[in-house]
């Protein structure tokens, strides 16, 4: 008697499951019984989608200098850069000397491993959310600068960024504290 019951139980726990909404989605689209397309599957913030670069609002330009480093770091050479004069550092509305004149990036070749990001002194790129960009052109995932750009400011947009070296640090158990440097933490 006590099994029959335990076995109508866990029929009745299975049945209740069957009935739960589905976890999973079909990717990339699936047409629902009102023939309307799901969304996307939205992704958290700290998703890692391909490399884009970021545009400085206050002054109207990338942050982006060309410096190099992340190009000389990325393990499968995928990123090219040239840089120039900046003209709006000579009028002096602009402390960068020098200025990002073309980038690109072959995205079949990016593994996303986010090394480009981490070795960024300037907060000029991210790890955007963008990930359906397949192609079926030879080299169709080769990003120039205004198309790395678009990427940048819709993920500075969508997610209210704020550069990395103007975050305010939040220590352990503490209020907030405004982000220092090493001089200004050793002044009294
Ligand atoms: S993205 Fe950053 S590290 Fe790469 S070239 Fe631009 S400023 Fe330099
Ligand atoms: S994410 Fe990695 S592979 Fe892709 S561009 Fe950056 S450093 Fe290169």
């Amino acid at each position: 008697m006590f099994n029959s019951l335990k076995g109508l139980v866990v029929t009745l726990v299975s049945t209740m499951n069957g009935l739960r909404a589905p976890v999973t989605r079909q990717y990339p689209d699936s047409g629902n019984l009102l023939g309307k397309r799901d969304e996307p599957t939205p992704v958290k913030d700290r998703f890692m989608g391909f490399p884009a670069l970021t545009w400085d609002d206050e002054v109207g330009e990338p942050f982006c200098t060309s410096c190099m480093v992340c190009i000389r770091g990325c393990p499968t050479q995928c990123m090219t850069s040239v840089m120039k004069d900046n003209p709006l550092h000579e009028q002096e509305k602009s402390s960068r000397r020098k200025i990002v004149d073309s980038f690109e990036i072959n995205l079949n070749r990016c593994i996303l491993c986010g090394i480009c990001v981490e070795v960024c002194n300037f907060d000029a790129i991210v790890m955007s959310h963008e990930h359906e960009m397949s192609t079926s052109n030879r080299n169709g995932d080769r990003l120039d600068l205004p198309a790395l750009l678009e990427i940048g400011f819709k993920f500075q947009k969508d997610t209210d960024w704020i550069p990395p070296t103007k975050r305010v640090k939040v220590p352990k158990g503490g209020a907030a504290e405004e982000s220092k440097t090493p001089a200004e933490a050793e002044s009294p």
